[in-house]
């Protein structure tokens, strides 16, 4: 074990967008924190990267997720007013679901579920006919028998910034951050965990393990075994007029179509982003790791997106991408996410296997855990994440 200097707290072991907000908030709660990082975040090696995600406050995942992303978007506020940065654009977005949309199907009747939640919750959402979102929206096209909605208060975030803020804040009151230090063991003992890294080892209180695709290695088996990783590839196409898609004039939109190939997501040109359009799409039937993954976009690649999925849908952009990456999602089983402690410790909280839609969420389960582990409670209840749903 070494010195008396590496005696923690709390020990956040990878600093993406959840070990980010856990480091920053547990040093808010007055522990002695290490962050520790096999690269040097914010990178485009995991999934916090290219630029921007998406946020609604009407989460039509699930009630439980309402009070983590109302919070979330108080806390961006909070960092935007002590860092100087606009990390929010609520440029508003819109849910739209296609016919064919199947029953049980992953996103399935989406928008329905969306206006659901909102009803509930009396957040703002407008069912629109295909005809007003084109009129409103005259790049989108091919509206005609889907159910289209619309959320003011839904937006953006700025993913690296937001990450980097936290980082940046978190040192500044007094968090220790170590990367390029890959953490190669995590061993539990009675009231504390050593960890154990390719330069050192620390003993801590507490770790959280927010390691993102990388879960498998850290984590125990049985967690192991229930998250997938997938390789998703996130587009910047060239558009004939720049303007038109800024985060004044266009929203974001999730297009949710037959299928897992059908769907669309559209990102608005924040400031100072990339001057071209950020799509994506998703697919889950071929599983991968961080390590092992294929980062490059075949040009192939590009031209089928850019068919099946852009081009009859947007009007305005061009075959030309002027960027691609390769981004990673960490899924469950039921796609929800798995935020819990390990079952080798309670010790050792397992925090990032967030399917895909944990960036929106991440500021206020960052403050969550770092409550619980300073407290052994949280204000927002962090049950409805647990691994005890997939037990037999
Ligand atoms: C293409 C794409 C689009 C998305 N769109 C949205 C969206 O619009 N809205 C939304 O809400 N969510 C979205 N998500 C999901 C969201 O971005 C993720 O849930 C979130 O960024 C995950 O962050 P993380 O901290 O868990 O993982 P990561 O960001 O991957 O961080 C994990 C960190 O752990 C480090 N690490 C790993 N192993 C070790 C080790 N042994 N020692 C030290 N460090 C280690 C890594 O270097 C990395 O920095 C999207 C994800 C992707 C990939």
């Amino acid at each position: 074990m070494g010195n008396a200097g590496n005696a923690f707290d709390l020990v956040v072991v990878g600093l993406g967008a959840m070990g980010a907000a856990a480091l920053y908030h547990a040093r808010r709660q007055g522990l002695r924190v290490l962050g520790i990082d096999r690269h040097r975040p914010p990178h485009e090696l995991g999934s916090t990267h290219a630029e921007t995600r998406i946020t609604r406050l009407a989460v039509g995942e699930g009630a439980p997720y309402l009070p983590f992303v109302r919070r979330s978007h108080e806390l961006w506020r909070d960092l935007e007013a002590r860092s100087g940065e606009q990390l929010l654009h609520q440029s508003g977005g819109l849910i739209v679901t296609g016919p064919g949309s199947r029953p049980g199907a992953r996103w399935a009747d989406f928008t329905s579920a969306t206006a659901r939640i909102a009803r509930e919750a009396g957040i703002g959402f407008d069912l629109l006919d295909a005809s007003t979102a084109t009129a409103r929206y005259p790049a989108i096209v091919g509206l005609d028998r889907h159910q289209v909605g619309f959320e003011p208060t839904g937006g953006i975030v700025m993913a690296e910034r937001a990450l980097s803020v936290q980082l940046t804040l978190a040192e500044a009151d007094g968090a220790i951050v170590h990367t390029d230090e890959t953490v190669d063991d995590v061993v539990p003992g009675g009231d504390h965990v050593d960890v154990v890294t390719d330069r050192d080892s620390y003993r801590s209180h507490h770790v959280v393990l927010s390691t993102g695709p990388w879960v498998r290695e850290l984590a125990d088996p049985s967690d192991g075994a229930l998250t997938s990783v997938t390789r998703q590839v996130v587009y910047w196409f060239e558009v004939d007029d720049p303007d038109a898609f800024t985060i004044e004039r266009f929203p974001f939109v999730m297009w949710i179509g037959a299928s897992d190939a059908e769907y669309l997501g559209v990102f608005p040109i924040p400031p100072g982003g990339t001057s071209a359009l950020k799509v994506l799409g998703e697919q889950f039937e071929s599983t991968t790791d961080p390590e092992t993954v294929d980062r490059t976009v075949s040009p192939s690649e590009i031209d089928a997106f850019y068919e099946h999925c852009v081009e009859p849908r947007i009007a305005g952009v061009n075959r030309r991408c002027v960027r691609a990456t390769v981004c990673l999602y960490t899924n469950t089983p039921d796609d929800h996410f798995l935020i819990d402690s390990d079952p080798r410790s309670d010790h050792i909280t397992v925090m990032s296997p967030c399917s895909g839609h944990g960036f929106k969420h991440s500021a206020a389960l960052g403050e969550a855990v770092a409550e619980r582990v300073a407290t052994g409670t949280s204000t927002l209840d962090l049950d409805p994440f647990r691994r005890r749903r997939f037990a037999v």
